[in-house]
């Protein structure tokens, strides 16, 4: 890194956050510019479609710090100013305002947007999208006020959302096209498991079935017309239909992208000047291949690797092992690890007692587990899978089995 300029972070989510924040802690005494274009100081995302929708927390309580952090660490911020054009030569990013900021170092913190749908009707003014407070702040009423809701996608957004709608006594409908809720993020046991969980407590879920148009109808409601022929009426919808990642910024700048921001094992872009993090990024992981993860742990510690590589004080490759959570009817469901084919699976706890974790296998080797209500299973199997040595099935099905005496035989954790 050159001396000329400031570091320069564009996005100021949890990666920008994190980042800004991990670079001062290492002694860093030059100038930081973090720079985003929503006009809210850095805020905890995963509440908007928790606490906030349930009522438990003000969206104005989400900032990571106040205003004086900023001013106190000397963080410069350019809030609800984004980055329209990076300047590769010159090393500069010019802002929506036309103000050209120079770097010696450049963090891309993109995160990801809501995939919108390309249906007839999908834009119409009571269907609503959850990334953004400002998101949550038109979502909210509608969870809060509204009698019928629609949601389109059992995704983690979708579900956790339907959980908070169902519990403000609202009527809610599920539109899922695959036979199974979350099912890029859960094996198909902690499926059943949320899918059981949401009926039990109203939720009316619809597998196999997929949103075909949306149309206002006399009354002012919505009525989501779905494949099965059905019209659903609704007071609102929500289409929670995945995420994607922003790329736009970089692909214009000519950096290496596919289905992200492709970044090396140290988190640097095709620009060597040029590093990405969290939900934009696709990297190299040690353990799991190519890879791009939207998760808050993703986030950060991909943060504060690319702070200390910066500083000097990391040479290794990131290999965090990725970990992720999510909280539905009060049922908390934490995973360790990735795992993309369905695999050997071993289940060990009690299902009815709504206590359990889910061991999955690749070729006899631990690559994820799945806990429910078992926090400290979860954090058992986070030193599991980042010990140097595979766990098998055999370590997990042996007699008197326990994850946290396993975790402590285990030799340091990989990096
Ligand atoms: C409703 C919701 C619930 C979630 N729940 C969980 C959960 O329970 N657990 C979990 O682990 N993860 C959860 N996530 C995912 C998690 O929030 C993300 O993975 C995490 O925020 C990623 O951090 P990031 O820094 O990559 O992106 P973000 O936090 O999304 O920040 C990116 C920022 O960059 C800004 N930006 C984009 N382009 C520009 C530009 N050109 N100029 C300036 N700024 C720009 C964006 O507006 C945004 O503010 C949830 C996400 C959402 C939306």
């Amino acid at each position: 890194m050159n001396d000329d300029g400031a570091v320069v972070v564009v996005g100021a989510g949890h990666g920008g956050f994190t980042f800004v924040t991990a670079l001062r802690q290492t002694g860093f005494t030059g100038e930081i510019h973090l720079i985003g274009d929503e006009n809210e100081l850095p805020y905890q995302r995963p509440p908007l479609s928790k606490e906030v929708l349930l009522g438990q927390k003000s969206p104005e309580a989400l900032a990571f710090r106040p205003e004086q952090f900023y001013e106190k660490n000397q963080v410069t911020t350019s809030l609800g100013d984004g980055v329209v054009t990076i300047d590769r030569d010159a090393r500069s990013v010019r802002l929506r305002s036309g103000r050209v900021v120079a770097y010696r170092h450049l963090v891309l913190a993109l995160g990801a947007s809501a995939v919108q749908l390309p249906i007839k009707g999908s834009d119409l003014p009571g269907v609503r999208y959850l990334r953004s407070l400002a998101d949550a702040r038109h979502l909210a009423p509608a969870v809060h006020n509204t009698s019928r809701l629609v949601i389109v996608g059992g995704g983690l957004i979708g579900m956790e959302v339907a959980a908070a709608a169902a519990d403000h006594g609202v009527v809610t409908t599920v539109v899922e096209a695959s036979g199974s809720v979350m099912a890029r993020a859960v094996s198909t046991t902690i499926a059943k498991h949320l899918q059981r969980l949401h009926r039990a407590r109203g939720v009316d879920l619809r597998l196999d079935t997929a949103l075909v148009e949306l149309r206002s109808n006399e009354s002012g409601s919505i009525d989501a017309l779905v494949s099965s022929g059905e019209v659903l009426t609704a007071d609102a919808v929500l289409i929670s239909a995945g995420a994607r990642p922003r790329t736009a910024l970089a692909t214009d700048a000519g950096l290496a992208v596919d289905d992200g921001i492709e970044v090396d094992e140290h988190l640097t872009t095709s620009d060597p000047n040029i590093s990405a993090i969290g939900d934009c990024a696709r990297f190299a992981h040690s353990r799991y291949g190519r890879i791009r993860i939207e998760s808050v742990q993703n986030a950060t510690d991909q943060a504060r690797h690319v702070a200390a590589r910066l500083a000097g004080s990391q040479h290794l490759g990131y290999g965090a092992v990725p970990w992720f959570w999510t909280t539905q009817f009060g049922t908390k469901v934490q995973m360790a690890g990735i795992c993309t084919a369905e695999g050997q699976q071993v289940t060990i706890g009690d299902i009815a007692e709504e206590k359990f974790s889910v061991y999955r296998f690749v070729d006899d080797r631990l690559v994820c587990v799945e806990s429910i209500n078992a926090p400290g299973e979860h954090m058992a199997a986070r030193r599991l899978l980042a010990a140097p040595d595979p766990i098998t099935i055999g370590h997990v099905t042996a007699v008197g089995f326990d994850p946290k005496q396993l975790a402590k035989t285990m030799g340091p954790a990989q990096p």
